[in-house]
Formats: C-alpha cells, sequence, structure tokens
C-alpha cells in the first residue's frame, strides 16, 4: 500500500500546523510547547487565526512574530477582512510584512451573526475574499493561501458558484486552497474532481481535524456547515466519560482519514492542531514524517 512508504519516498509531502493565539498564560505556555513539539516535523507553515471580526488582531501578529523567531519555521498569518476598512486591513497586512511573515491565509471572516447569515461587507472594505487576496497581492509579494469547502459553503447557492468563488480567488492570486474540516473523504475528493474538471489547477490540501474531543469538535462542525457522519457519531457514541478509550477512537479515526487520502494521492495536509500535539505528532508519523 502506498501509505507505507517512508518519507524519503515521499519528498513531495507537505505539512501545515494551524494554531489559535492563547487568550491566557496556560494556554500560552501550551501554545509554545505544542509548536516546539510539532516544528522539527519541517511544515511548510504553522499559521495563527485571526479572531472573528479581528478581535485577536495584536495577539495573532505577535504569535506569528515569534514563531518565525523562535523556531525558524515558516508562520502564516490568517486575515479577515470582515468589519474592517481597507485601510485598516492593508495596515494589518504591513504590519505583517515589517515583521517578516511573508504567508498569509486570506479569509473574509463572518458576519457577528454567525456562519450562514447574510454577509454584508463594511462599505469602504474589501468585498469577499477574492478582493482581498488582490488588495494582499497589490501590498507584496505574499504567500497567499484561501479557504475552500468540501460540502459547499453555507452560502453558496450551487456547486458551480462555489467553485467558481475558489476560481476568483485563486485568479485573484492565491497559491493554494486549504479546506475547511471534513469527515468523509468521499466528500474532499468528489469537491477536488468538480475544481480539476472546472480548470482549478493549484494544490487543494485537505484540512484534518482531529477529534480530541467528540463533542467540541461536533460543535464546531456544526456552526462552520460540515457534517458529522451518523458512522462517526456511532464510534464515539457513550464514550463521555471514557477519555482512554475516547482518545483511542480519535487516534484511530483521524489515522484512518490521512492513511486513506495518502492512498489516494494526496501529499500536502493542513492540520487543525487546536493547539495540542500528540495526535498531529502521531499522524504526522504515519504519513512518514518524523522530527
Ligand atoms: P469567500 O470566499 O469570500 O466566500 C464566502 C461565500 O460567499 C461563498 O459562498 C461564496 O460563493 C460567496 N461569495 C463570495 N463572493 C461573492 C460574490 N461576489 N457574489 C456572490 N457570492 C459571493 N474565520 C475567521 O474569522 N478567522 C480565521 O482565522 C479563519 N480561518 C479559516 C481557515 C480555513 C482554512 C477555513 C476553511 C476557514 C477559516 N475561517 C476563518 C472561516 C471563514 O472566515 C468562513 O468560512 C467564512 O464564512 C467564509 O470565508 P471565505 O474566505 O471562504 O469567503
Amino acid at each position: 500500500r502506498p501509505s507505507r512508504q517512508t518519507a524519503d519516498e515521499r519528498p513531495d509531502l507537505q505539512l501545515s500546523f494551524e494554531f489559535f493565539p492563547p487568550k491566557t498564560d496556560a494556554m500560552e505556555e501550551r501554545f509554545w510547547e505544542s509548536i516546539h513539539k510539532l516544528a522539527p516535523l519541517h511544515p511548510r507553515f504553522v499559521s495563527v487565526t485571526y479572531g472573528a471580526g479581528g478581535s485577536t488582531r495584536e495577539r495573532t501578529l505577535r504569535m506569528v512574530s515569534r514563531i518565525k523567531t523562535d523556531t525558524g519555521v515558516a508562520a502564516a498569518a490568517h486575515l479577515t477582512c470582515v468589519g474592517a476598512t481597507r485601510e485598516e486591513v492593508d495596515e494589518v497586512v504591513r504590519g505583517y510584512q515589517q515583521a517578516g511573515v511573508s504567508s498569509i491565509v486570506a479569509l473574509r471572516g463572518d458576519p457577528p451573526e454567525g456562519v450562514g447569515q447574510p454577509f454584508t461587507p463594511h462599505p469602504d472594505g474589501y468585498q469577499n475574499a477574492a478582493d482581498l487576496v488582490g488588495g494582499i497581492r497589490r501590498i507584496g509579494d505574499f504567500d497567499i493561501s484561501v479557504a475552500a469547502y468540501p460540502e459547499k459553503h453555507p452560502q453558496s447557492v450551487t456547486w458551480d458558484a462555489d467553485i467558481d468563488n475558489l476560481k476568483r480567488k485563486l485568479d485573484a492570486g492565491a497559491n493554494r486552497a486549504i479546506t475547511q474540516m471534513f469527515f468523509s473523504n468521499g466528500d474532499f475528493l468528489r469537491y477536488l474532481e468538480r475544481a480539476r474538471k472546472a480548470g482549478v489547477t493549484a494544490p487543494i490540501v485537505p484540512g484534518i481535524q482531529p477529534i480530541h474531543s467528540f463533542k467540541q469538535i461536533s460543535g464546531f462542525a456544526a456552526r462552520c456547515g460540515a457534517s458529522i457522519p451518523a458512522w462517526l457519531a456511532e464510534r464515539f457514541e457513550g464514550l463521555e466519560d471514557d477519555p482512554d478509550t475516547h482518545a483511542l477512537v480519535a487516534a484511530a479515526v483521524a489515522a484512518e482519514q490521512v492513511t486513506e487520502l495518502l492512498d489516494e494521492g494526496v501529499t500536502e495536509f493542513h492540520f487543525y492542531t487546536l493547539n495540542r500535539s500528540n495526535l498531529v505528532l502521531a499522524l504526522a508519523r504515519l504519513l512518514g514524517r518524523r522530527p
């Protein structure tokens, strides 16, 4: 099986790890501990999210700046344009540039009422993620990632509209797309096929969400429009008070997901770490990448 190959046979394997900016000192300690454990896996980048409506603007900048200087690993900063003028967003981009951050994950963001609610751009703001990508390109030579949705974005009326939007973001200058979490590999593979058929040639990197807590992850999934298949819910059923078995099932589920994708020829993976390293370290090993 292809998934049994080693890293040496897979020079094309590319990993990236997503973190969120910590709120407290204790959380910050865990954040750095995890980054230091994952950095030796030579990720393409470690990314740090941008809180809803830019609420973590300062913290995101502080974290990405330090990742680069402390670990030598490339850091990518997420950025959204919701609720901000172009000038405000451009200022954040220039801040990233001055801090030596050359990679940005460019997103529209969601209205404060939540995902799926109608989006109204700021009157002086970027209209959507494609518009934002264009703005970032005008400021500097950044490596830019954008979002993709294997189950369709909740606001895309049709599949064609969804893929057209992805194309607009890539045509505006994005280098790759990273997907929203998904739990049925079939959804990702069908999405890839649709995108390729529509002429998208850029990499579409699966976003892998290890299920550290089924309750928490199913809440996240519901909020972002990702579905939890019945078989997955059944695997975790009754494990709320059994953390050991829960952790083993989570590892098995994620291992199955990534090795299946590897067997399908996928060589780039983005992991939603939730600032934890254990499961991701194990999954990287299965993919053939060791520290
Ligand atoms: P867009 O690509 O602009 O599109 C969103 C929807 O609007 C699509 O349905 C599209 O079809 C439609 N649309 C766009 N333009 C038009 C148009 N001109 N006419 C009609 N319809 C249009 N959120 C955060 O707040 N912070 C983060 O750090 C963050 N990181 C993320 C990382 C990844 C990898 C992913 C997948 C998502 C992330 N998000 C983050 C969530 C993201 O902000 C939401 O999913 C948001 O709802 C859409 O953002 P987008 O960049 O995909 O928007």
